[in-house]
């Protein structure tokens, strides 16, 4: 474990790497320049730093070479207080981040007992008797880090301090799959800098359907410009509209301040919020059916089971969704939820009546308490003039009877069928409010 006992809290003032304010982010890796992988370890740890209350100006991407790893190295050192760094820890040639991290921060290279043994034991836990000579490499720990433990995996992580151009830095190397990366963060990299950082953040995220977002932030612009602790910020997100409230605390034991704010956000926009909190839009829905002991089923056309598959990420969503059917084609609409031949012959497979029958027919079916159906144009073709893409009908289907919705979503077919899944629950949720 990370040495912790000279992060006495009353010895902040004299140690000098306990006020990192400033902090940027350097993954390192050539499938990333490549893009062959995304860089979702980059996105990860942006909101750690956020959360934890660090400020970042910049983020970089470099591939496996020395002398640019070497180079982003000093240039983030020169500017920032912290360097959290990913990648290149593993045992082959290429992974050299830990070697070079160590030169910048002037320490040598010494073998680290602990972390050979945790190697083996690695890999006898796997049942591999040979452990290749290139692993023990990972065992090589610049002389002064504080080695934090790889609890998925064999390459240890490392929190450098260090000075450089006569200014405190710390530097925290952490393994490059996310699995190995995200819990070496929480378990000793989070705790460290907890420890290191004089504010944090607190957020809140009030979350809008069915206004747009131009619309919200009208309603709530004075309160966006004018509010200096917590402030309001619109935030990112499609198909639905999202505000972030934060708070700037220097100590956890101060009061949430909050309330005010979120008072006057609800007095103004409380009709279109259907959380303010983590909860995602599905998630919201499973915990309205879990309270009200109920079942849910889903007929989807244009959507091609989206919507089922955005609900299956919610843990615990079997005890309430039953099963759905993908009815793409007219003749699995007519036979696999009974939607009559002659009303989609009449009005088409994009029309309310159609969404209506498929979603009457999906309850029936299913046997569920509710059942959502979406049907519409995803485009780029089979709009018309009268149903253009980007026309969707939802309907859902209860003991209280049947509602529609027409949309019109702007937008490429992959929004199209995102919000319309969005939609979908939206529907049931207020079905489940009536
Ligand atoms: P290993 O022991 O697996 O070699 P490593 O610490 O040396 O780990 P890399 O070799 O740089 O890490 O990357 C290993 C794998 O981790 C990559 O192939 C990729 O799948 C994933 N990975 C690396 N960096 C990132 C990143 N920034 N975002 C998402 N995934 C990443
Ligand atoms: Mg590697």
């Amino acid at each position: 474990m990370i040495g912790t006992s000279d992060l006495d809290p009353s010895q902040a003032e004299q140690n000098p790497f306990n006020s990192i304010h400033i902090g940027e982010i350097l993954c390192v890796g050539t499938e990333l320049l490549l893009g062959q992988i995304i860089n979702t370890n980059a996105a990860w740890l942006a909101r750690q730093l956020t959360l934890l209350g660090v400020s970042s100006y910049c983020q970089t991407v470099v591939g496996d070479n020395p002398d640019r790893v070497r180079l982003a190295m000093e240039t983030a050192a020169s500017r920032s207080d912290l360097i959290v760094v990913t990648g290149g820890l593993g045992p082959t040639a290429d992974d050299l981040t830990m070697a070079i991290a160590a030169q910048v921060a002037g320490q040598k290279l010494v073998e680290h007992p602990d972390s050979r043994a945790a190697i083996a034991d690695f890999f006898h836990r796997l049942g591999r008797l040979s452990i290749t000579e290139n692993n023990w490499k990972q065992a090589q720990m610049p002389e002064k880090a504080r080695v934090m433990p790889n609890h998925n995996g064999t390459a240890p992580g490392a929190i450098l301090e260090f000075f450089y151009e006569d200014k405190p830095k710390v530097m925290i190397l952490l393994p490059g799959p996310p699995s190995e990366m995200t819990l070496m963060f929480q378990e000793s990299a989070a705790p460290y800098l907890e420890m290191r950082t004089a504010t944090r953040f607190r957020h809140h995220f009030v979350r809008l359907i069915g206004i747009g977002e131009s619309a919200a932030e009208t309603l709530l612009k004075d309160l966006i410009d004018g509010q200096h602790n917590p402030t309001l910020a619109p935030y990112a997100s499609e198909g639905e509209v999202m505000f972030r409230v934060t708070q700037l605390v220097h100590d956890e034991r101060e009061p949430d301040n909050t309330a005010g704010l979120l008072a006057e956000i609800q007095k103004r926009v409380g009709e279109y919020i259907y959380e303010i909190g983590p909860r995602s839009m599905p998630a919201v829905v499973k915990d309205l059916l879990s309270e009200q002991q109920k079942t849910i089923s889903f007929a989807e056309s244009c959507t091609a089971g989206l919507v089922v598959a955005t609900f299956g990420e919610i843990p615990g969503v079997s005890s309430v969704f039953k099963g759905s059917v993908v009815a793409y084609a007219n003749d699995v609409k007519v036979n696999q939820l009974g939607v009559p031949a002659d009303i989609l012959a009449m009005y088409g497979a994009v029309s309310e009546e159609t969404a209506i029958a498929m979603a009457r027919g999906c309850r029936d079916v299913m046997k569920t308490d509710l059942a959502v159906s979406v049907t519409g144009i995803a485009g780029p073709d089979g709009g018309t003039d009268e149903k253009p893409v980007g026309l969707v009908y939802l309907a859902v289907a209860s003991e209280r009877g049947v509602e529609v919705r027409r949309m019109q979503i702007p937008g490429n077919r992959a929004r199209v069928r995102k919000v319309s899944a969005l939609n979908a629950f939206d529907l049931a949720r207020r079905d489940l409010l009536r």
